[in-house]
C-alpha cells in the first residue's frame, strides 16, 4: 500500500483576519495536485480554525496546533479535544518543539495527548526531533526514538498519526536537513516502527520532514524514499506553499 504524500502548513502564531484571508484565497486560487495525490492540511492558530474551515476549498484540511491532554474543565486558557472534534476539525498538530522547549511538554505528556486526541476521534500529526546539541552528540536515534516510544507506549491503533521529524537546529533557521540526513533518520524512524509496533505500522504511517522547507529544496528532500511529505512553517505563509504541496507529483 503506497503512503499518500501529506503537506502540512503550521502557521504558528501569526495572523490577522486580513492575513488569514489572503492566504485562504491563494490556497481557494491555485491549481493543486488532486487529493487522490496529496493531502494537504493546514493548521492556523485557534481563534482562525472557524473562519479557515468554513472558507477554505473542501479538500484542504485543518489542524489545531495542541489541545489539552485530557477532559476539558477547569483548565484555563486551553482547548480540548473534545472542542475540536465538536467544530469538526479533523487534525492536531502535538509535540511541536517549540512547545516542547518553551513550554516544557515532555515525552509523557505529548504521549499522553496524542492518545487522548486520538480516543476523541482526532487525527493527530505527532511532531518529534533532536536538537542541535543532540545531533552534534551523535543521540539523533536515540531521542527521536524515545519520543516515538513514549507514543507507542499508549497507542495501538497509529491509522490516524501522522510523525512529523522536525530536527530543532532545522526549525525557522534557514538550516534545512541535507536529503541524505531527512533520509536517514525517516528510515531509522521507520525501523523504530517496525521493530516496535509492527511490520505493518511501519510500512503505513507517513513519516513527513519539517525545518526550513521552501520552494526550492522541497522536490528533493520529497523524493527521498522514506519522506512522505512536509510540515511547513515559514514558508506555509506565502506563495511558496503552492510550490511545496506540488513536489507530491
Ligand atoms: C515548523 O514550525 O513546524 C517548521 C517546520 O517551521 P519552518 O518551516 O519555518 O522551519
Amino acid at each position: 500500500m503506497g503512503r499518500k504524500f501529506f503537506v502540512g502548513g503550521n502557521w504558528k502564531c501569526n495572523g490577522t483576519i486580513e492575513e488569514v484571508k489572503k492566504i485562504v484565497k491563494l490556497l481557494n486560487q491555485s491549481q493543486l495536485p488532486p487529493p487522490g495525490v496529496v493531502e494537504v492540511v493546514v493548521s492556523p492558530p485557534y481563534v482562525f480554525l472557524p473562519l479557515v474551515q468554513s472558507e477554505l476549498r473542501p479538500e484542504i484540511q485543518v489542524a489545531a496546533q495542541n489541545c489539552w491532554v485530557k477532559k476539558g474543565g477547569a483548565y484555563t486558557g486551553e482547548i480540548s479535544a473534545e472542542m475540536l472534534a465538536n467544530l469538526g476539525i479533523p487534525w492536531v498538530i502535538l509535540g511541536h518543539s517549540e512547545r516542547r522547549a518553551l513550554l516544557n511538554e515532555t515525552n509523557e505528556f505529548v504521549g499522553d495527548k496524542v492518545a487522548y486526541a486520538l480516543a476523541q476521534g482526532l487525527k493527530v500529526i505527532a511532531c518529534v526531533g533532536e536538537t542541535l546539541e543532540q545531533r552534534e552528540s551523535g543521540s539523533t536515534l536515540e531521542v527521536v526514538a524515545a519520543q516515538t516510544k513514549a507514543i507507542a507506549e499508549r497507542v495501538t491503533d497509529w491509522t490516524n498519526i501522522v510523525v512529523a521529524y522536525e530536527p530543532v537546529w532545522a526549525i525557522g533557521t534557514g538550516k534545512v536537513a541535507t536529503p541524505a540526513q531527512a533520509q536517514e533518520v525517516h528510515l531509522e524512524l521507520r525501523k523504530w516502527l517496525a521493530a516496535n509496533t509492527s511490520p505493518e505500522v511501519a510500512e503505513s504511517t507517513r513519516i513527513i520532514y519539517g525545518g526550513s522547507v521552501n520552494g526550492a529544496n522541497c522536490k528533493e528532500l520529497g523524493g527521498q524514499p522514506d519522506v512522505d511529505g512536509f510540515l511547513v512553517g515559514g514558508a506555509s505563509l506565502k506563495p511558496e506553499f503552492i510550490d511545496i504541496i506540488k513536489a507530491a507529483e
